[in-house]
């Protein structure tokens, strides 16, 4: 029996996967992975599986990264981890600066996921009014298709059905506004008029109801788990204009996008604008370890500041701040500091876009589109099952991808080289062409999720 089925036997018995019908593994096995380098994966078997989506979006320069890891082992020998509340360390401290002046938000709060870096800027919001007499802003509006983790108050601004339906009733509704997503452009119209029609219906939105909201919360530039949404900087622009002039916080969700992921280091820089609260996680730390933060401005953070106990944000998460985890962040802020990170990635985005011009034009490729270090298309098939089928058409041929339903798309880590892209577009091509001429098989299995 080989070393791989001895650990996918024992993982599928033992743990329960995340985003995942566990019955689906009676038929399709669980990869168990024993290493990995660069982009590649490599299983117990020795077989090699590049890693298309940075691991869900959270390797940024790849896997075992000299750097982050040395990095790691450094502070490991001094100090692992000391509650936040009453101490502090070299490590948060930095980090909190160095973020603070990459975003132009004086303050860093720390959780340990995404989903909490979303609680924790829709409690600061709603707070922060309270603390200003305004304890009726308590309602949030998001858009359609957003995703903003999955916990309870993060899957009450989430509008992905598969995750948030079946938990409805435990979700406080919010508001909902149209999406800016530029594929609802109808003949003649370009992605800024999308974004513009869609600033219309959030200004008629916030007319009814400023009084009620506390925030708007967004993913900046690219819806991530709807499909890789991707819509116009304009729309940014203008929602800050419409927050403010309406008096509800910007909360900018760049937990995908941050760290560089669609040209610049915080998305919102395209549009040359700050939000009040900007989430971070996933790349934060490479890929490394969990951790989170979200950063706001000193007039929010002084609504806090008080001799009265109750008007602090009283928010707590037992491993904020970890020292492991803030070194490796550092390690990546000085990667993106010292080797040219946005130039480089800018001229290999360049350079693979010429390589997909077969991909794209395609007769069963639509909507072919990029930003930054992301590309996406939707796949014109008529098998329902067509993420779970193409997922395993790739793991065959050596590729982690997880198509979106019928959006596939490539995230790679940013280090990818021209060779291995090479290999996962002909891998995505020979899967597209198998998938389109094999019958539809009604027992299709595996992962259809993000
Ligand atoms: C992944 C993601 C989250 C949730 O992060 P977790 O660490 O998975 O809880 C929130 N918002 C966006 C935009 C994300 O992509």
């Amino acid at each position: 029996m080989s070393s791989n089925h001895t650990w996918l036997q024992r993982s599928f018995n033992a743990v329960w996967h995340p985003c995942t019908q566990m019955k689906r593994h009676e038929a399709l096995p669980i990869v168990p992975i024993a290493s990995a380098e660069g982009v590649w994966l490599t299983d117990f078997d020795g077989k090699r599986y590049l890693d298309g989506v940075s691991s869900w979006w959270v390797n940024l320069f790849g896997h075992g990264h000299p750097r982050i890891k040395q990095a790691i082992k450094n502070q490991l020998d001094s100090l692992e981890h000391v509650m936040l509340a009453g101490f502090t360390h070299r490590p948060v401290v930095e980090l909190s600066e160095r973020l603070a002046e990459a975003s132009g938000l004086a303050h860093a709060f720390y959780g340990s996921d995404g989903a909490s870096a979303t609680e924790i800027a829709l409690k600061m919001s709603f707070h922060y009014w309270r603390n200003k007499g305004l304890p009726g802003k308590k309602r949030f509006i998001s858009l359609e298709n957003s995703y903003h983790g999955e916990t309870v108050g993060a899957l009450a601004v989430t509008d992905v059905p598969l995750f948030s339906h079946t938990y409805a009733e435990l979700l406080k509704p919010g508001l909902r506004a149209p999406s800016p997503d530029a594929r609802r452009a109808l003949p003649g119209q370009s992605a800024a008029d999308v974004a513009l029609a869609a600033i219309q219906s959030m200004e008629k939105l916030l007319t009814e109801h400023a009084g009620e909201v506390a925030a708007v919360i967004v993913e900046p530039l690219v819806q991530g788990a709807a499909g890789m949404a991707m819509y116009d900087p304009l729309y940014l622009s203008e929602l800050r204009r419409l927050c403010d002039q309406f008096q509800v916080h910007l909360i900018a969700d760049e937990i995908a996008v941050g760290f560089g992921r669609t040209g610049s280091l915080f998305a919102c820089q395209q549009a040359g604008i700050t939000p009040d609260f900007l989430c971070l996680s996933k790349g934060i730390t490479g890929g490394f370890l969990p951790l989170s933060c979200v950063l706001t401005s000193s007039p929010i953070y002084q609504a806090f500041y008080h001799d009265d106990v109750s008007r602090g944000f009283l928010h707590s998460h037992s491993y904020t701040g970890n020292a492991l985890a803030c070194a490796a962040a550092l390690a990546v802020l000085d990667i993106f500091a010292e080797e040219d990170v946005l130039t480089q990635n800018a001229a290999k985005a360049a350079r693979f876009d010429a390589m997909m011009t077969g991909l794209q034009a395609r007769p069963d490729v639509r909507d072919f589109r990029r930003i930054g270090m992301i590309w996406a298309f939707e796949v014109a098939t008529c098998r329902a099952d067509f993420a779970q089928a193409c997922f395993a058409a790739m793991l065959h041929r050596g590729c982690l991808l997880r198509p979106i339903g019928n959006t596939i798309y490539f995230m790679p880590p940013y280090t990818i080289s021209d060779e291995d892209m090479a290999f996962l577009i002909a891998a995505t091509t020979a899967a597209l062409d198998e998938l389109a001429h094999a019958s539809n098989s009604p027992d299709g299995h595996g992962i259809a999720l993000p």
